[in-house]
């Protein structure tokens, strides 16, 4: 697919992708003070750390943006590694997923993929060492009983009365925790900190749980598992990460991943520095969320177009290149806010304005016939591919006596700012001729069926020799040669910009927007159409940016879902302040 993407799409990215320089950051700014003061011997070298437990989403682009950017500003290098510390969620259908979207954004990761699982005997020899060290201890608490004793943000918590647990007994039954001598969930290691600590992740933290899982790497090889707060921080260390860069709720853990980082013997010190999430309004990024959506059958599946998931938008047709030129307009910051999802659809807009090929489509269609037109005759116009870009060239559209137009480009009695058509009034017929409409034919329910209509042989290609003006130009195809196909019609998945914060009680999936998804049956394509490769975006004339399905609808009709319609409203919001 990512070869007919690059045909079908003229090669030039938009302004402001890639091309102008990275975008000054306060992280980059870090980063440029690190390498000036000589620290990590002037690398920089970050990391992609999905946990394998959901598909990636808009807001993990803009950190993958962010990750192997900096790593390409700086000539350094990024990891993409899998923190799959938790088997229970984890699957191996999100680690395909992962690197697929990753891959598509245009991001590489070489030779450098990763997984914590691949540090397992190391994360284990690393706790061994603290238990010599006293720093870490075997607990016989219940869950519910180290969540007693953890105290409160205002009350100091207490310490387990298994934390004095002399260094031997505890080497001796973590090595039977390994071993599986225990049930799950009956025994923990925690780290020794401190129980006192304003800082809750310091109260002695949990660093190892028994959980007879089969893991997606290691199978049945263990039956004790690191938490993702231990595993984390020192994945980073043992890969030689000097700049772990990750979301504002993690600046509390940062003390914890400090402090197992100096009580053990690691190969490096990564700088952990936080930034803001990205919140896009009218949809929920929450993986939980996500899930939910899709395992209640609320939509079609990871991958449906109303979702902000990379396949979603993929599917929608959004393009890596607008995605990431958005990712740079956007930028980072220290707190945390909301992205009018309009921003997202105008980066989408400003690609495909200048990239994609436009084609005539008639979605709701409407019969006309040219009386005066010979029948049985077909003539083939010329068309332009796109008229932002002339190197894209021109094509031939085929016009006949029987055509179809918008229904809505039709009104019997419309008002005088009407300029489309109506009977007595002529209009333009894009690339082809002024027609006028003579007569109206209808059925029994007084619906109309077919428009009469005859057309001026003089005005071929568009324009009157006589230099008569007409006010509209209208789409059409012709139908003994238009492709049938079905049309998709997306429309933001929630009816509320916020409809993840729950504020009001209600839960998310109370605001559903009921008309985020129309089905179009019947629809008409120019016959170029025909050929479009699924996953490449067109503009169809008037209507919108418009994409090919994978997958194809009755019958072997093809399927084109709506990637956005041609009204900006960023862009209007933008000419208006
Ligand atoms: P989970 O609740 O499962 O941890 P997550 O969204 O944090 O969900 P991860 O797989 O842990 O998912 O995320 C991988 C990386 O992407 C992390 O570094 C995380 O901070 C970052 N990330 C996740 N969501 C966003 C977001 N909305 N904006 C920016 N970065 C994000
Ligand atoms: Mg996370």
């Amino acid at each position: 697919m990512e070869a007919e993407e690059k045909e079908c799409l003229a090669e030039k990215a938009p302004a402001g992708a890639g091309d102008e320089g990275w975008p000054e950051n306060f992280i980059a700014a870090r980063i440029r003070t690190d390498l000036a003061e000589g620290r990590n011997g002037g690398r920089v070298h970050t990391r992609f750390p999905p946990e394998p437990n959901g598909f990636l989403h808009i807001g993990h682009a803009k950190s993958i943006c962010l990750n192997f950017g900096l790593a390409e500003a700086f000539g350094g290098l990024c990891n993409l590694r899998f923190d799959d510390t938790n088997p229970t969620r984890e699957e191996v259908e999100y680690v395909d997923s992962i690197r697929e979207d990753v891959r598509w954004l245009g991001f590489d990761w070489g030779e450098r993929e990763f997984y914590a699982s691949d540090y397992f005997e190391q994360l284990y020899q690393y706790a061994v060492q603290l238990i010599r060290d006293g720093k870490a201890y075997v607990c016989d608490l219940s869950a519910e009983q180290i969540r007693e004793y953890r105290g409160t943000l205002t009350e100091p918590g207490r310490n387990s009365p298994f934390r004095e647990r002399p260094a031997a007994e505890n080497l001796d039954l973590f090595a039977r925790m390994r071993a599986g001598e225990f049930a799950d969930g009956s025994r923990v290691l925690r780290a020794k900190i401190d129980m006192a600590s304003g800082n809750i992740n310091m109260r002695d933290p949990v660093i190892y749980r028994i959980a007879r899982v089969p893991h997606h790497r290691t199978g049945e090889q263990w039956c004790i598992y690191p938490m993702y707060d231990f595993a984390h921080g020192l994945s980073d260390a043992i890969e030689g990460i000097t700049h772990s860069i990750c979301t504002l709720e993690f600046q509390d853990h940062r003390p914890l991943y400090d402090w197992f980082i100096e009580q053990l013997p690691v190969p490096s010190r990564p700088r952990q520095i936080e930034f803001a999430r990205l919140n896009l309004s009218y949809t929920v990024m929450s993986k939980r969320k996500l899930l939910k959506l899709v395992e209640e059958g609320l939509v079609e599946g990871w991958d449906d177009p109303r979702l902000p998931t990379i396949s979603g938008l993929r599917r929608r047709g959004f393009t890596p290149e607008a995605i990431r030129s958005f990712c740079d307009r956007i930028g980072v910051a220290k707190r945390n806010s909301m992205v009018d999802v309009a921003l997202l659809e105008h980066a989408v807009r400003e690609d495909l304005n200048r990239r994609a090929r436009r084609y005539l489509a008639v979605l709701r269609p409407l019969k006309v016939v040219i009386e005066n037109y010979p029948e049985g005759q077909v003539e083939e116009l010329e068309a332009i591919n796109n008229p932002e870009d002339e190197g894209m060239g021109r094509r031939k559209v085929p016009f006949a006596r029987e055509l179809y137009i918008e229904r809505d480009d039709f009104m019997e009695e419309a008002p005088r700012k009407f300029h489309r058509l109506t009977p007595g009034r002529e209009v333009r017929l894009r690339y082809a001729y002024f027609i006028r409409c003579e007569r109206v034919a209808k059925d029994d329910n007084g619906e109309i069926t077919t428009l009469y209509c005859t057309y001026d042989p003089a005005t071929r290609g568009g324009s009157a020799p006589d230099g008569r003006k007409v006010k509209g130009t209208l789409h059409w195809v012709a139908a003994s040669t238009a492709v049938k196909a079905e049309v998709r019609l997306y429309d933001r998945l929630f009816t509320e910009p916020d409809p993840g914060a729950e504020k009001d009680g209600r839960p998310f999936t109370d605001k559903l927007n009921p008309h985020s998804l129309e089905v179009l049956e019947n629809c008409f394509l120019e016959p170029a159409l025909a050929e479009a490769a699924a996953g490449c975006p067109v503009q169809f004339e008037r209507l919108g940016y418009f994409v090919r399905d994978a997958a194809c609808g009755p019958a072997g009709k093809p399927v084109f879902n709506r990637t956005v319609t041609l009204r900006d409203t960023w862009a209007r919001k933008a000419a208006r302040r």
